[in-house]
């Protein structure tokens, strides 16, 4: 083999997984290159809320919210039981380190928020903080002119010409009058926007997924990490002891690159492929997805060339959230209206058929489940005007004007009735049900008590409902007219199918066996909870650890 460069690690992909195997490989003093497709960083992390779920770190002690790593233990086993357990124990135990790690030596900081629970928040084991990190904010003029290579996440998560806004920063940005502190951090944000957007395209103060996949980039930059844009990994190279490297497109030039130590695919699952989609998961009548376009399983096709093993054994074959659509966008309804008091969804029966406050995937696969005995895809979020104004759905931003709304309504995004009848028989559902569905949703809303689906009867429900609404802060009566309605679809933001690997990230062929050379990380890799969605950060959290794990693997090789 005639090879032209020579690394001692070769990446393939700048997401979360990518990203953080190249600078921890630097780290290590190996020789290493980043080859991203695409000439910019980010894959579907810069889209993403950047949430991290790494039980028993040292961030969630020193910001107060102490977590066991053997309370996670017992989560897990009720969640997943005996599945991946040898790669569990890895993650459990590399998981603090490896934050520990990025921390003393880069850019890449996370903090745990005060609440943040487990989506099962009813299993023995689980956390109610300390689990989930999310990333600090990043300044994006860091970055210099290298900004325009951080992938900006979906217009709608933007405001104002592209002001990027957090959770904590919802409160004050809708009322900012709230208070004397509410004012001056309002007044903060739009300031400090109006001023980046006289010279970005956006505004530079990155938060959630951006913050983070800045803070890797920034963190690269500064540790002269060689990357290479528009470089695409076509095939890998197999020797007779493994994987030897791998042929590359760069711009127009084919090259050979030699990986003495290993290749590590993090190219983003296949989330988006038509073709991989059939084969994996062509049973489910699922057509949208969540993820970067780009994620296309190129690192999957690449390793299954060469002999790896694909691990489809999985509760669910992919992480799905409810989405509406509306042109091009793909919106996931993640926890801004569903949980809040005054929604419920139904199917074309005009029946309720899930807890509306649970996860994002549990909602969509409650979808999925039970669209075989009565048609819910699309199901319909159902609410009243005063939701609109208090809470928002889908695109449509709380307090919404009338204009605003009679734009969405007039191009079919939003359905608007006067009553539950009309409403029904607009989206073609059935009407007398739909009638008696609210009627009985009120009476639950009364009460505080969702006899049918228990919907804020969790901590995780009622984290994402409004603490200010009693008794239950998941409901209140959908009384007042004009009624609303949004159709959503099960939409797929991640793959749980992936190569099979161990605690390593080693990817393993079909007898169980390593295959020298060749690492998964990211959604390349099987999904460590085996489609189980037990909290917020399962996807980014291995990412991070088993790219640490990886590097550390064939730094001692
Ligand atoms: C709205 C939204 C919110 C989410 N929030 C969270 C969250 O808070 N926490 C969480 O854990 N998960 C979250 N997820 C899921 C999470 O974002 C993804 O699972 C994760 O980003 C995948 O990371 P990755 O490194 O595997 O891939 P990506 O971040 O997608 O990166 C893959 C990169 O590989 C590149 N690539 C593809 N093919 C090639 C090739 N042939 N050669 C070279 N490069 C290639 C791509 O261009 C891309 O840049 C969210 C997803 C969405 C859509």
């Amino acid at each position: 083999m005639r090879w032209d460069r020579e690394v001692d690690v070769l990446v393939f992909g700048a997401g979360m997984g990518g990203m953080t195997a190249a600078l921890i490989a630097a780290h290590e003093g190996l020789d290493v290159l980043l080859c991203e497709k695409t000439d910019q960083v980010g894959g579907t992390t810069s889209t993403s809320a950047g949430t991290v779920w790494i039980p028993g770190s040292s961030q969630a002690k020193r910001d107060g919210v102490p977590d066991k790593i053997d309370d996670a233990r017992r989560f897990l086993e009720a969640e997943i039981g005996s599945r991946a357990l040898l790669q569990r124990e890895a993650y459990l135990a590399a998981g603090p380190a490896a934050l520990d790690y990025l921390e003393a030596r880069s850019d890449v900081k996370f903090t745990a928020p005060p609440r943040h629970p487990d989506y099962h928040s009813n299993q023995p084991g689980r956390a109610l903080a300390g689990r989930a990190l999310v990333p600090l904010p990043f300044d994006g003029r860091l970055l210099g002119r290298d900004f325009e290579r951080v992938r900006p996440p979906i217009a709608p998560f933007m405001v104002l010409g592209g002001m990027m806004v957090g959770k904590d920063d919802i409160p004050v940005l809708l009322k900012p009058f709230a208070s004397a502190r509410s004012f001056v951090a309002a007044a903060r944000l739009l300031l400090r926007h109006a001023a980046d957007r006289v010279r970005y395209p956006r505004g530079a103060r990155l938060v959630m997924g951006n913050a983070l996949v800045g803070r890797l980039f920034y963190s690269l930059k500064t540790k002269n990490v060689p990357m290479a844009f528009d470089a695409r990994l076509v095939e890998l190279v197999k020797g007779s002891d493994g994987i030897e490297g791998a042929v590359v497109d760069i711009g127009d030039k084919r090259q050979t690159i030699r990986a003495r130590r290993g290749v590590v695919l993090a190219t983003g699952g296949f989330a988006p492929s038509e073709k991989l989609r059939a084969e994996f998961m062509g049973e489910l009548p699922i057509a949208h997805s969540n993820a970067f376009g780009g994620a296309t399983g190129d690192g999957f096709v690449a390793a299954r060339a060469a002999g790896a093993d694909i691990d489809a054994k999985h509760t669910s074959p992919a992480f799905y959230f409810p989405s509406s659509v509306h042109g091009d966008t793909v919106y996931p309804h993640i926890l801004l209206d569903r949980a809040k008091p005054g929604l419920i969804a139904v199917n074309s029966e005009g029946r309720r058929f899930v807890n509306e406050s649970d996860s994002y995937h549990d909602f969509a696969e409650a979808m999925l489940r039970t669209n075989v005995a009565a048609p819910s895809i699309p199901a319909w979020l159902i609410c009243d005007r005063s939701f609109i104004r208090d809470y928002g759905i889908g695109l449509v931003h709380p307090g919404a004007g009338t204009r605003t709304i009679h734009r969405y309504v007039a191009d079919g995004y939003l359905k608007r009735a006067g009553t539950l009848m009309e409403l029904a028989q607009q989206i073609g559902v059935d009407g007398k049900n739909l009638l008696r569905t609210v009627q009985e949703h009120n009476r639950y809303a009364e009460s505080g008590v969702d006899e049918a689906f228990g919907k804020g009867g969790t901590e995780y429900n009622q984290f994402n409902g409004d603490p200010a609404n009693k008794p239950n802060p998941c409901l209140r009566p959908i009384a007042e007219p004009p009624f609303f309605a949004v159709a959503v679809y099960p939409s797929t933001m991640g793959t749980c199918v992936g190569l099979a690997t161990d605690g390593d990230a080693r990817v393993l062929d079909e007898r169980g066996e390593a295959i020298k050379g060749l690492y998964a990380v990211g959604n390349d890799m099987a999904s460590l909870f085996r489609g189980v969605y037990v909290g917020p950060g399962i996807t980014l959290g291995p990412a991070l650890v088993f790219a640490y794990r990886a590097v550390m693997h064939m730094a001692k090789t």
